[in-house]
């Protein structure tokens, strides 16, 4: 017996979730067809009501900083980055997503509520930058 069988199946994997905003460009979620959240996080069902069948959304890649803080000690991956902003961005339409802002470099740099946009790159993570030091990107 093959024990994937009972497993429900997703849209994407989480392989390609990752792959989406380190090289496609783009910010992949979920919407709910039974409530209708948007999430950017990779599940197999809605967190808010528990269906199993959520649909692919492409996500916006704008939004308003709803939490932040200044990393003065990061991970390996980002030593050569610090100090920058590790913060959470409400997306517009709906997702909230996790992410990360070299160009921020203090609390005075940043405030909630701040417009800011997804900028592509080689780095890993969701990468971030604020609209008002680059107010046409891409
Ligand atoms: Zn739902």
């Amino acid at each position: 017996m093959d024990v994937t069988d009972d497993l429900p199946s997703a849209s994407h994997t989480i392989q390609e979730f990752v792959l989406g905003y380190e090289e496609a460009r783009q910010l992949r979620g979920f919407r709910c067809p039974n409530c209708g959240l948007v999430t950017a996080t990779w599940g197999l069902a809605c967190p808010q009501c528990g269906k199993a069948e959520l649909g692919e959304a492409q996500l916006s890649q704008r939004g308003g900083v709803s939490a932040f803080s200044i990393l003065t000690g990061p991970g390996d991956e980002f030593i050569n980055d610090a100090p920058y902003a590790y913060g959470v961005v409400a997306l517009q339409g709906g997702g909230r997503i996790t992410g990360w802002m070299p160009t921020v470099r203090s609390e005075k740099d940043l405030a909630i509520g701040d417009a800011v946009h997804f900028v592509p790159g080689y780095k890993p993570g969701v990468q971030f930058a604020k609209d008002s030091e680059d107010p046409n990107p891409g």
